[in-house]
Formats: C-alpha cells, structure tokens, sequence
C-alpha cells in the first residue's frame, strides 16, 4: 500500500517549510489600498501612450537579454553607481534577495539582521535551510549595538541585512553604526535602500571602499511595482558569484524595456516621490493628533502606529469594513504589539484612512 499523501507530505517536506505560512496578500478588491507601500499614482495618459509605443518593439518570440546590457548601463548613470562597481538585477529585490541567501547558504551559516524588519530575509534563509538570527532593535528602533556586535562575535554571520530604511519601522539606523557593522562583520552586509525615494540618505557612494558592502534598490516604490525590478550593486568579483546562482532570463523583455523607458522619465518618478513625502508629514502630523494613537516618524513612504487603548485587530477590521486595508502588525508580537502601518497614499486616500480610523478608534 503506498503511503497516504499526509505522510508522503510530511517524509518529504522539510519540517522548517511544514512550519510556515505562505506570504498572504490579503485580497483589497473594493477598498483603498495602503497595506502594500505601492506608489499611489499612475503616469499620465501621454506617458503611457510614449511607453505603449515602446512595448510595440519588444521582440516576444526571442529570449531577453540574460544580461540586461542597455538597461544596467542606464542605471548605474541614474543610481550613481560608483565606477568600477557592477549590477546585478532581479525580479524585484525579493529575488536579489534569494539570489544573495543561494550564493552564501552552506550547512550551518547564519544570516543575521535587526528585528523587526523585512520578513524575506528571514523566510528565504529558512526556505535554504540557513539558520536566521534576529537581534531585537533598542525601544526606539536604533540598533542595538551592543547587542549586534555580541551577535556578530557569536554567530559570525555570513550575510547581515540592514534596511535602509527599515520596513516596518520606517526610520533610518544611525550612519555610524552602519559603518562600524561593515567593518566588524566577517562577512557581507547588504543595505537594502528599497525606499531610497523617500528618504534620500544612501550608502552607495561607499561602494567600494569596504569590500563586503553590497547596496540594493528597487523601483517597486516608485510606481512600478508590478514591473518587478530590484538592483543589487557591488564589487564586480562578489557579482559573478551571485550571476552564477541567478536565473539567465529572471528579467524578462517588458520589464527591460517599460525599465529603460521609466528611466527616461526620472523628473515624473521624483516629483511623485516629492509628493508622498510632503504627503507623509502631513498624515504624520494628523495621526499624532488622535488619542489612543502613537505614530513613529517616517523616512519611508509608510508610517507605523500603535493602537494604544484599543485592540489593534479590532480597530484594523474597523478600517477594513470602512472600505480601507492597511497592514496589520499586531500579531508580529514583541515591539510591534498593537502596531498597524500605513502606506502613504494620495491626498484623498489619506483623508478616507484617517476619517476611517477616528470612527474605528
Ligand atoms: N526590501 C524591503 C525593505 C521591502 O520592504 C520590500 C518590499 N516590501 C522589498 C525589499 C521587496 O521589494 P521588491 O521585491 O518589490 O523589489
């Protein structure tokens, strides 16, 4: 009798993977949409049409340019890219991500990061059956660095990731702290400055100057994240390795091509970034003002709060039967206990979360 499927499950997948959740993106058909820290704005008709008549070009029927040449050369112009450092790209940085943790993972070694942060490095590090240590951010979401450094000594870690600034919290760590961790990690430290746009402090002009420094952006943030493109920037000797694990065609042609093209779109890009974040204050401003509610300023195009005297669940649902989704936090547990987060979305969007979350309040 050959075994029941339940136990075919469990004899092949490996305990770590039966243990977890698949990532859900809860469905927001009908509501306004602020859970995913999206762009609000789209482009304006005539862009569209310029860009419409780009993909008319795009030859289908032939593979994409595994290397992507014409668009990475475009941006390492607009990124600053230092001379002499490399691009790799990928289907959104989750992808660099993965491709990094692939490169690194062998039995026994540790990505480490400060917690709470972008739940991929730990998930990705379990999927490679890599062990994650997350060490616990200070009260008010600097780094630990006592603790970091004990961490490092301790687990010597293979790959450290720092978002710059970081999701969920939103702030930017130190510079200082950044750099004393580049150089007394043994091993790489990636800055993931995926929200760069709002907050226009970055590591890349240090590129190069320690060689375990990688810096990865993505243009998710910035209107395009169903386009999937994240970019990872280092020394080219650390690139090659990581080209070896990466898929040839992980880029695909509309991507290259609606990429290259929003690249020659950059004051439309910056002036929507320009938008939110003069948006952001202001809904920071407004969330500062409700009682029950404490809002942590924001480098980011999101702002973390917590419900103070109310169930966070509860007043998440109340948002939600309000026709407005946002991230709840809530169940994360230690620091984020009663947290919500809120992308920060056009001037009406704004106005319908906050008129939502005083009547749930
Ligand atoms: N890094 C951080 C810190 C993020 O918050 C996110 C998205 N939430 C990503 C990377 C992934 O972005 P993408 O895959 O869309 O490039």
């Amino acid at each position: 009798m050959p075994d029941p499927i339940e136990k075919k499950i469990s004899r092949l997948i490996r305990p770590e993977i039966r243990a977890l959740k698949a990532y859900r993106v809860p469905d927001a058909t009908g509501l306004v949409k602020l859970d995913a820290m999206e762009n609000p704005y789209s482009w304006p008709e005539a862009v569209r049409r310029e860009w419409l008549k780009v993909l008319q070009h795009v030859s289908l029927n032939r593979y994409p340019d595994p290397d992507a040449r014409v668009l990475r050369q475009r941006l390492c112009a607009v990124l600053s890219v230092p001379s002499g450092m490399e691009l790799v790209l990928g289907n959104g940085s989750d992808e660099l991500i993965q491709v990094i943790l692939m490169a690194v993972s062998k039995p026994g070694a540790v990505a480490l990061a400060p917690t709470p942060t972008f739940v991929m490095y730990e998930m990705i590090a379990t999927f490679l059956d890599m062990k994650f240590v997350g060490v616990p951010l200070t009260q008010d979401f600097s780094l630990d660095m006592p603790a970091m450094l004990k961490a490092i000594e301790a687990h010597q870690p293979v790959v450290i990731f720092l978002a710059y600034p970081n999701n969920p919290t939103g702030n930017l760590f130190a510079r200082e702290d950044i750099v004393r961790l580049i150089e007394q990690a043994p091993g790489l430290v990636v800055l993931d400055e995926a929200y760069h746009a709002f907050a226009g402090q970055s590591f890349m002009d240090q590129l190069g100057k320690q060689d375990n420094l990688l810096v990865m952006r993505t243009l998710s943030k910035q209107g395009l994240a169903g386009l999937r493109l994240g970019v990872l920037a280092g020394p080219a000797v650390w690139l090659e390795e990581f080209n070896k694990v990466r898929l040839p065609y992980n880029v695909g042609s509309l991507t290259q091509a609606s990429s290259e093209f929003a690249l020659t779109r950059l004051a439309l890009l910056d002036e929507q970034a320009k938008q939110i974040r003069e948006d952001r204050e202001k809904l920071f401003r407004a969330l500062t003002r409700l009682p029950g509610v404490r809002a942590w300023p924001s480098q980011a195009n999101f702002i973390l709060f917590r419900i103070e005297k109310r169930d966070a669940d509860e007043v998440f649902e109340g948002l939600r039967t309000r026709g407005v989704l946002i991230k709840n936090l809530n169940s994360s547990g230690g620091m984020l206990k009663g947290c919500l987060r809120v992308t920060v979305g056009t001037p009406d969007e704004n106005a319908a979360f906050l008129s939502a979350l005083e009547a749930a309040l």
